[in-house]
C-alpha cells in the first residue's frame, strides 16, 4: 500500500509538472488529444464490447448505444471547442467607461475522475471529454466491480496517452479512498449518494470543488391520456435496459388507476417481445454485476405482489424483469434506490396524490411524466423538482449533448455533458481591462464634495 500511495502522489507531482507546462492551455493540442481518444475508442471497439460482456453481459446493441457512443459527445465537443475556449465580452456599465470586460475560460489543473460500474466505460469517458476540453491533466478510477472494463480503460489511456498528462488508476474503496486524501483541483464522482458524502467530506479537507453524479429513486408518472402501446415500450426500454441498473431508469411506476391494468398488459407483452418467452435465455438482457447486489435485489422480491417475473437464478446472477403491484410506501422497494430490474407500481386518482407521493422523497435525479394534456405537464413540472425530467419516455434526455445532465438535492451536485462539461472542468476568469488615457477624480479622496454626486450615480 505504501508503495502505491508513493505512486499516487508521484503521478500527481507529475501532472502537476506537465501542466505547468502550459501544453494543455493551447486548444490545438486539446483538439488532438480529442481526436486520440476518438481513436482509441474506435479502434477498440471489439474489446470494449467483450469487457462489458464479461462484466454485466451486456448486449452487444447496448454496449454500442450507451457506452461506444461517448463517440457522439468527443464529436460534439470537436465540433464546438473552438466557441467554448473563446473569451466572451461583456457589458460594463457607464460609471467604469472606459473599461471593458472579458470571461475567460481556463483549465483547472490535475481534475480526479472517479466511476461506477453500471455503465464503467462511458461514465469514465464523458467525464474525460469534458476535462480534456477544457485543458486539464486527469486522474481515472474506474469502478473496481466491472474489473474487465476498468484493466482495459486502463490500457487504452495508457497506449494513448502521456501518463503525465493522463492516466487509469485501477482499485477498490481503499485506492479511491488514497486519491481522495491528495489535493485536485477538481474531483468528479459518478456513484451512490451515500459514497457521494465520503467524497464531498474528503474534498472539503482539501478545499477541493467537486461534481457528484449520484442516483436515487426516478419516478415514473403514467397519466391516462397517453398512447399506451409506446408509453408500455419506452417504460419496458427504459427500465429494463442494463437489466435495470441505470442511475436514471425509471424506479417506480405512478399510474392513474383508470390504465393500470391496460399498462401492465402491455409492459408484460413488451416484455415477451423484447426478450422472448424466457428472458434469462436472451442474449438481449444483462445480468446483476454481482452477488452482493442479487441478494440485495431478490430481497425486494419478497415485498408486495409479484405482477410480471420474479425468477431468479444465483449462479447465473439473473433476475427477470419483474413488475410488482401491491406494495406499501414503507416496504424497503419503496424506500430506496432499485437499481435493477424490479418495477413497483403504485396507482393514484388524482395527479396531486403522485405529485405529493414524488415531493415526500428525496429529489431524483430524473422524472418522468407520460400524458398528452398540457396542462398536467405544466403543472407536474412546476409541482415538482428532479436533475431532469423526460416527457413521453424514459432514458434518452441523457444523450441530448444540448441538455446539462445531474442532479439536485441528494441526487446530486453540478452538471456536464456538452458545454456543461467544458463549464465543469473550467474557471471562469473574469477580467476588466481598464485604460489611461482618463482618470476621473471622483472615486479618490478627498471625497467632500462628491458625495452628492456619488448619490446621484446610485440612486
Ligand atoms: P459507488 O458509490 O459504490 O462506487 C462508485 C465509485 O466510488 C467506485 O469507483 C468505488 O470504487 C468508489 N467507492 C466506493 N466506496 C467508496 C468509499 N467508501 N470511499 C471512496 N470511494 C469509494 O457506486 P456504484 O455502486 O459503483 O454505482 C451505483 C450508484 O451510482 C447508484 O446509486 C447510481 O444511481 C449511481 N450512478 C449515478 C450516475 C449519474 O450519472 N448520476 C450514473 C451511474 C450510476
Amino acid at each position: 500500500m505504501i508503495s502505491q500511495e508513493v505512486s499516487i502522489a508521484d503521478i500527481i507531482h507529475k501532472q502537476r509538472a506537465f501542466f505547468k507546462t502550459g501544453k494543455t492551455k493551447d486548444i490545438n493540442f486539446r483538439l488532438e488529444q480529442l481526436k486520440t481518444l476518438k481513436q482509441a475508442v474506435t479502434e477498440h471497439k471489439e474489446a470494449i464490447i467483450s469487457a462489458l460482456k464479461a462484466d454485466l453481459n451486456k448486449p452487444e446493441f447496448e454496449s454500442y448505444a450507451t457506452e461506444i457512443g461517448a463517440i457522439q459527445e468527443i464529436n460534439y465537443a470537436i465540433k464546438h471547442i473552438k466557441t467554448w475556449t473563446k473569451p466572451q465580452k461583456t457589458p460594463v456599465s457607464l460609471q467604469f467607461f472606459p473599461a471593458s470586460a472579458s470571461i475567460y475560460p481556463e483549465p483547472l489543473g490535475v481534475v480526479l475522475i472517479i466511476g461506477p460500474w453500471n455503465y464503467p466505460f462511458n461514465l469514465i469517458i464523458s467525464p474525460l471529454i469534458g476535462a480534456i476540453a477544457a485543458g486539464n491533466c486527469a486522474i481515472l478510477k474506474p469502478s473496481e466491480l466491472a474489473p474487465n472494463t476498468s484493466r482495459l480503460l486502463s490500457e487504452i489511456i495508457e497506449q494513448s496517452f502521456e501518463p503525465a498528462y493522463i492516466t487509469v488508476i485501477e482499485g477498490g474503496v481503499q485506492t479511491s479512498q488514497q486519491l481522495l486524501a491528495e489535493k485536485f483541483d477538481h474531483i468528479f464522482f459518478t456513484g451512490g449518494t451515500a459514497v457521494g458524502k465520503i467524497v464531498m467530506e474528503a474534498a472539503a479537507k482539501n478545499l477541493t470543488p467537486v461534481t457528484l453524479e449520484l442516483g436515487g429513486k426516478s419516478p415514473c408518472i403514467v397519466d391516462s391520456d397517453i398512447n399506451i402501446k409506446h408509453t408500455a415500450r419506452r417504460i419496458t426500454w427504459g427500465k429494463f435496459l442494463n437489466a435495470g441498473q441505470t442511475c436514471i431508469a425509471p424506479d417506480y411506476l405512478l399510474v392513474d388507476t383508470k390504465i393500470k391494468e391496460n399498462l401492465l398488459n402491455e409492459i408484460q407483452k413488451c416484455l415477451q417481445e423484447f426478450y422472448g418467452e424466457n428472458p434469462e435465455s436472451s442474449s438481449d438482457y444483462a445480468r446483476i454485476i454481482n452477488q452482493k447486489h442479487f441478494d440485495r435485489l431478490t430481497h425486494f422480491l419478497k415485498e408486495g405482489k409479484v405482477r410480471i417475473g420474479g425468477e431468479t437464478n444465483s449462479s447465473e446472477l439473473y433476475i427477470a424483469p419483474t413488475v410488482l403491484e401491491d406494495v406499501s410506501l414503507t416496504d424497503l422497494v419503496m424506500q430506496e434506490e432499485i437499481f435493477g430490474p424490479i418495477l413497483p407500481v403504485i396507482e393514484y386518482t388524482n395527479i396531486s396524490e403522485a405529485i405529493d407521493l414524488v415531493n415526500s422523497k428525496s429529489k431524483p435525479l430524473a422524472l418522468y411524466f407520460f400524458s398528452n394534456n398540457k396542462n398536467l405537464q405544466q403543472q407536474v413540472l412546476q409541482e415538482t423538482s428532479s436533475g431532469g425530467v423526460c416527457i413521453n419516455d424514459t432514458v434518452i434526455q441523457v444523450a441530448v449533448s444540448s441538455l446539462p445532465f445531474g442532479g439536485v438535492g441528494d441526487s446530486g451536485i453540478g452538471k456536464y455533458h456538452g458545454k456543461s462539461s467544458f463549464d465543469t472542468f473550467s474557471h471562469y476568469k473574469s477580467v476588466l481591462h481598464n485604460s489611461f488615457w482618463l482618470d476621473l477624480k471622483l472615486r479618490y479622496a478627498p471625497y467632500k464634495d462628491k458625495l452628492s454626486t456619488l448619490k446621484r450615480f446610485i440612486g
